[in-house]
């Protein structure tokens, strides 16, 4: 179903959610919720001969299911499952990276992936060049004989900018380089790289896949039967699971992705339209909203805009610290994509470990203010805010 120039929806995506890979006769009991498998081992039926699970790192019934959803949503061959969003990451950096290798990153990326790649991939002596990757003449201009991987987020934290899968796909492809999009803002329901031309799609499933901000855990999903064999060998070998309880909380979680999807989406809508009518907000970051700078190039690639956004306050650090200490509904915390709203002040939380020359140059100022809107009432949201405005000036 078309909606407003946004791509349509994935076709079947919330049956798909609900009963790939779910058929009861797959199990002894017939149970409809899928069971967990705790075991560490399993039992062998002669010396040598392979059989399909034998150890849980390896291999587990439940991290399967968790598994063949993950690829079905985002019309994948295969999806793996990670300890956390990092792990993918490590994942993606050790299984397909060497020596001498070097790979390019968007220079607005994630706290945790800009210090992989720049702490502790050089140990490795692989090279990292960040780039604003918005612009697909700097990603041009920083390919090397010997790069081997790019890595982008679209939408980036926290100043939302957008970059063209599809132009980035053609360049990575004319250049063979592997292209990894970091799609945990949007989710397969809004957003599927891999459609677009990307080599793998890589989650924090920690945010709104699980969407309820209960567990850690990370994924990789790719139609590359090379990449999908190097990151299933990594994934053993490093030992960077998850472990079953995980696997199915997330995989529960997943059973509503497209209805929380559409809440948030209604819910940030919503709060961004009213926070960019308030006289106290100078600019709201949204992609969603036609403000944004690129709203017609993000429509061009998704199906909608998630509940995560920014907005600049009128002020300072003082007005910020005023405006986030007055918020009862809306939480201060890091983190983002649970049920609940959050709040927090990229500049001096999720982002700190940014250099301050760097922050600058991104625009992450001491009034820049990121949300990430819940399934709570709109109304309620929008009375807090509101409140909280007033009584910054008390
Ligand atoms: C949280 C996050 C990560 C890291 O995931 P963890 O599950 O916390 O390890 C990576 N990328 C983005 C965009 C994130 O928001």
């Amino acid at each position: 179903m078309a909606q407003d120039g946004f791509l349509p929806y994935p076709e079947g995506f919330a049956t798909d959610a609900i009963h790939h890979s779910h058929d009861p006769e797959n199990w002894k009991s017939k149970s409809l919720a899928p069971p967990i498998e705790t075991s560490a081992n399993y039992k062998h039926s002669a010396p040598g001969v392979f059989e399909k699970y034998e150890y849980t790192r390896t291999g587990n019934p439940t991290r399967d299911i968790l598994q063949d959803v993950l690829a079905k949503l985002d019309n994948a061959k295969y999806a793996l499952a990670f300890s956390s969003g990092m792990g993918a990451i490590s994942a993606v950096t050790f299984g397909l990276l060497s020596s001498g290798d070097h790979a390019i990153i968007g220079d607005d990326v994630y706290g945790g992936t800009n210090r992989l790649f720049s702490e502790i991939l050089p140990r490795f002596i692989i090279e990292t060049t960040f780039a604003d990757l918005t612009e697909l003449t700097n990603l041009e201009k920083a390919i090397k004989p010997n790069t081997k991987l790019i890595w982008l987020e679209t939408p980036t934290n926290p100043t939302m900018k957008i970059t063209d899968i599809r132009g980035a796909a053609a360049i990575a492809k004319k250049h063979h380089i592997t292209l990894a999009v970091d799609n945990t803002f949007l989710t397969p329901y809004l957003q599927r790289p891999l459609d677009l031309g990307a080599d793998l799609a890589m989650y924090s499933i920690s945010k709104y896949m699980n969407g309820h901000s209960d567990v850690i855990m990370g994924s990789i999903a790719t139609n590359n039967d090379v990449i999908y064999t190097k990151l299933k060998f990594v994934q053993n070998a490093m030992g960077i699971i998850p472990g079953p309880f995980d696997c199915y909380q997330v995989n529960r979680g997943l059973k509503t992705l497209a209805l929380r999807m559409e809440k948030h989406k209604a819910n940030s809508r919503l709060v961004g339209k009213f926070l960019e009518g308030h006289p106290k907000v100078e600019k709201v970051l949204h992609p969603g909203l036609p403000s944004h700078p690129q709203h017609e190039l993000f429509k061009s690639q998704t199906s909608g805009d998630s509940g995560t956004f920014s907005m600049y306050l009128r002020g300072g650090l003082k007005e910020s610290e005023a405006f986030l200490k007055a918020v009862t509904v809306f939480t201060l915390a890091g983190s983002l994509g649970g049920y609940q709203s959050l709040i927090e002040l990229p500049c001096k939380m999720s982002h700190a470990s940014v250099e301050p020359e760097m922050r600058k140059h991104l625009g992450i100022s001491e009034n820049l203010i990121r949300l990430s809107i819940g399934l709570e009432d709109p109304e309620h949201l929008i009375a807090d805010l509101d409140q909280a405005f007033k009584k910054m000036e008390e």
